[in-house]
Parts: structure tokens; sequence; C-alpha cells
């Protein structure tokens, strides 16, 4: 390449350059590249934000499981007795979480207790009666209440 072509050439692709990546254009492009960057910014900052609220939820659910676990042994739950049941065929109802057997028949057909004490008398839990929620609920009010 001879002098005169190689500035022949670098002129051309000075003037293309200028063409092409005019002073506007440049800009648009460095601002379109910082508009980018900031919308993958905010979806970084968006995805570790839902990863943060999952992990939150999922630890609070496990702490939430262990009140009711806690609660659950207590033996503390507030329970619903028949005062017509004989002892070791009858069963005890959540105070809380009644099944439809007590909406039945009525509170005032029932006796409350602990569950202490349900157990005292050789009753069995009600297996239709939600004791889970029961649970929960108490767990609640009970960390409410310290
Ligand atoms: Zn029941």
């Amino acid at each position: 390449m001879t002098g005169a072509s190689f500035g022949f050439a670098r002129t051309l692709a000075g003037y293309h350059r200028e063409v092409t990546t005019t002073p506007a254009a440049a800009s648009g492009h460095a601002i379109r590249t910082l508009q980018q960057r900031k919308l993958q910014l905010i979806r970084q900052h968006r995805a570790e934000q839902q990863r943060l609220v999952r992990e939150l939820q999922a630890g609070l659910a496990q702490i939430d499981q262990l009140m009711a676990e806690a609660a659950d042994g207590s033996l503390a739950l507030p329970c619903l007795v028949s005062p017509a049941t004989s002892p070791g065929t009858a069963v005890y109802h959540s105070k809380d979480q009644p099944c439809g057997w007590v909406w039945i028949h009525g509170l005032d057909a029932f006796e409350e207790c602990p569950e202490h004490d349900a157990l005292q008398r050789h009753l069995t839990r009600c297996t239709a009666c939600d004791w889970k929620t029961a649970a929960t609920t108490y767990a609640h009010n009970n960390a409410q209440g310290s």
C-alpha cells in the first residue's frame, strides 16, 4: 500500500466513522448501554428481593411449624369434653378448631379443659377436629401473651 492510498483509506475510514458514529449516535449508544445496565441492575435487585422474601417466608413457616409442634406437645391446648361421656370410649374436641359434632351439640354441652386434663380422663383426641390449626392458633396466642 502506498502512502497516498493508505492516506486515502484512512480518510475513508475516518469518513465512515464520522458518518456512522456521529457524536449523537455515540451518545445514543452510550445512553442505551447505560439504560440496559440500569434495567439489568433493577432485574438483579428484584430477583434478589424475591429470593430473600422466599427465604424469609420459608424461615417463618418453619418457625410457625415448630411453634405449632411445641404447642401441640404442651398438652395445654384448650379442649372440650362432654360430661356425659364414659371414660375410655369417648373423645375430646378442640375448643379452637372444633368439628361438626361440637357445633351440632353446642358449646354449652361441653366442659372446657386443657388437653392434659382430657387425657387424665382417658379420653382420646377427636380425629375430625382441626388440631393442626388449633395448635398454630394456640402457639400464636401464647406468644403474644408472653
Ligand atoms: Zn371433634
